[in-house]
């Protein structure tokens, strides 16, 4: 049976982007690796962050709206995106959301400590404190190796029907199910970072997409072969999967799970550093080539945005 390594990217829909970006680099230290426009509506921005290069297992991608309506999370979406980091930064990560003013609540990951927070829009993070993963080595605002986010530890996903996102997982994507506490089944694959799917088994209410939600979660795959392999598991299994697309960062398909949950399934290449060099990810806004033509119309109806510098 074929099986994912794990996530490579998830992707919110959130609010005011130079607050969204604030959030992501100022508050938890991710580097701002990509300034591009949403590819099916290029008069909004599509924000990526992560780490030094923007591995896979280590990337929130945003689009955010400075007016829109507000979502609610719910089922068929991912509830809580979690961060790995150092298991020794507790006390760092606590004493930093403190002088952000941001409220957390300590409770615990299966056997690990976490802490969980919303960031300004609403979505629900956590912090995961544990040994697994490697150090960035992206260090940021006060933020050095030994307490940065190391990429994802999971994601936590709710359904309409979780019996059937259970099937999915088990059956199709080839997560292996290692725990279950009260209503929460732990899935597992196999990279070091974002290898954790924790599905809620109490059926939810639907969500509604808007600010503050999930959109979608982004498996990885090496190429466009692998990818293509999967389009034709998926389509086996009854799955509606969309036509490949070219993101230009990477390949992918999406296809709508039966608990409501948008996944998409993304290749590891060519990566962020297609169209900058490393040094000079996220300082320019780029553009696929379709829109090259319309960028000063683009340039003209984004509101400019910056990462502070400190
Ligand atoms: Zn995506």
């Amino acid at each position: 049976m074929k099986r994912f390594k794990g996530i490579h990217h998830i992707t919110a829909i959130v609010g005011d982007p130079q607050e969204n970006l604030n959030f992501y680099t100022e508050v938890l230290g991710l580097r701002f690796i990509k300034k591009t426009v949403n590819f099916d509506d290029p008069y909004t921005y599509h924000f990526y962050f992560g780490d030094r290069v923007g591995k896979p297992g280590t990337v929130i991608t945003t689009f955010p709206y400075t007016e829109g309506r507000k979502g609610k999370i719910g089922g068929g979406q991912v509830a809580t995106t979690s961060y790995l980091v150092p298991m020794a930064s507790q006390d760092f990560w606590e004493e930093r959301l403190k002088n952000f003013n941001i409220t957390y609540v300590k409770n615990k990951s299966f056997d690990e400590e976490c802490i969980q927070f919303e960031d300004p829009h609403g979505l629900q993070i956590e912090l995961v404190f544990s040994d697994r993963g490697e150090e960035s080595d992206w260090e940021f605002n006060g933020i050095s190796s030994k307490e940065a986010i190391k990429g994802f530890a999971g994601a936590t996903l709710w359904s309409l029907f979780p019996e059937k996102t259970m099937n999915l997982l088990e059956e199709v994507l080839g997560f292996e199910k290692v725990d279950e506490k009260l209503d929460i089944i732990r899935y597992k694959s196999t990279d070091s970072i974002g290898n954790i799917i924790d599905l809620k088994t109490t059926p939810m209410s639907i969500g509604k997409m808007g600010i503050g939600t999930v959109h979608h979660i982004a498996l990885r795959v090496k190429d466009e072969e692998e990818l293509l392999e999967w389009s034709n598991v998926l389509k086996e299994r009854g799955f509606l999967v969309s036509p490949l697309r070219d993101r230009k960062y990477f390949k992918s398909i999406y296809f709508r799970e039966k608990g409501g949950n948008l996944f998409e399934i993304a290749t590891d290449i060519p990566g962020f550093t297609v169209d900058e060099a490393v040094e000079e990810l996220g300082q320019s806004l780029k553009l696929p080539s379709q829109y090259e033509s319309i960028r000063d119309e683009i340039e003209k109806s984004l509101v400019p945005v910056k990462v502070k510098e400190f």
